[in-house]
């Protein structure tokens, strides 16, 4: 099964995407994660990408191209892959229908994990006041206001991209984690 996640910054995505993981063991494949891994390991598109990501702002489509292409050719994406942070924008989501037609594969699922706005703020708010090991680079409130930026101005008329497509459906994140899983796991069940 082929998922796509949606949702803004602070939505829940990496929280369910584990979830989703754990029950179909499929793999989570997080466009965020393995550009920071490649930060990490200052690797060529590690330092192409870490002043990019720093700032908030979104990598370019065609380093991000790359590195999905690369990773859904991977053995174990076979049976499927989770999606979480891409596409971003409308050119991503174009560029993965390619991708999948190339190798003859379909999406199935594209979840939406809708939080309001206001709800994020909040959410983000209490973020950076965490002090734990995990805590990321860009997840200052400035760098998290900017990242809420580009989310509206690109990644959100995605919601509106992929509406009419019989697999859309637009979960409430605002329900608790385990409300929000059951609603999923009822989503990849059933379709509906
Ligand atoms: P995330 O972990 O999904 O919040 O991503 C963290 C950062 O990685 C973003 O703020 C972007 O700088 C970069 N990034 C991740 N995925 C993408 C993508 N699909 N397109 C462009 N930039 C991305």
């Amino acid at each position: 099964m082929i998922i796509i996640l949606l949702g803004p910054p602070g939505s829940g995505k990496g929280t369910q995407a584990n979830f989703i993981q754990n029950k179909l063991s499929i793999p989570h494949l997080s466009t965020g994660d393995i550009l920071r891994q490649s930060v990490k390991n200052e690797t060529d598109l590690g330092n192409k990408v870490k002043n990019i990501m720093a700032k908030g702002e979104l990598v370019s489509d065609d380093l991000v191209l790359d590195v999905i292409k690369e990773r859904v050719s991977q053995s174990d994406c076979n049976l499927g892959f989770i999606l979480d942070g891409y596409p971003r924008n409308i050119t991503q989501a174009e560029s993965l229908n390619i991708v999948l037609k190339d190798i003859d594969r379909n999406i199935d699922r594209i979840l939406f994990l809708d939080v309001d706005f206001e709800v994020l703020e909040s959410r983000i708010e209490s973020r950076t006041k965490e002090n734990n090991e995990e805590k990321r680079a860009d997840d200052t409130s400035e760098v998290l206001i900017k990242r809420l930026e580009e989310y509206k101005i690109q990644t959100a008329p995605l919601g509106e991209y992929y509406s009419n497509n019989k697999k859309f459906k637009k979960i409430n994140g605002m329900k608790s984690i385990s409300e929000v899983s059951l609603d999923i796991e009822n989503f990849l069940n059933n379709g509906i």
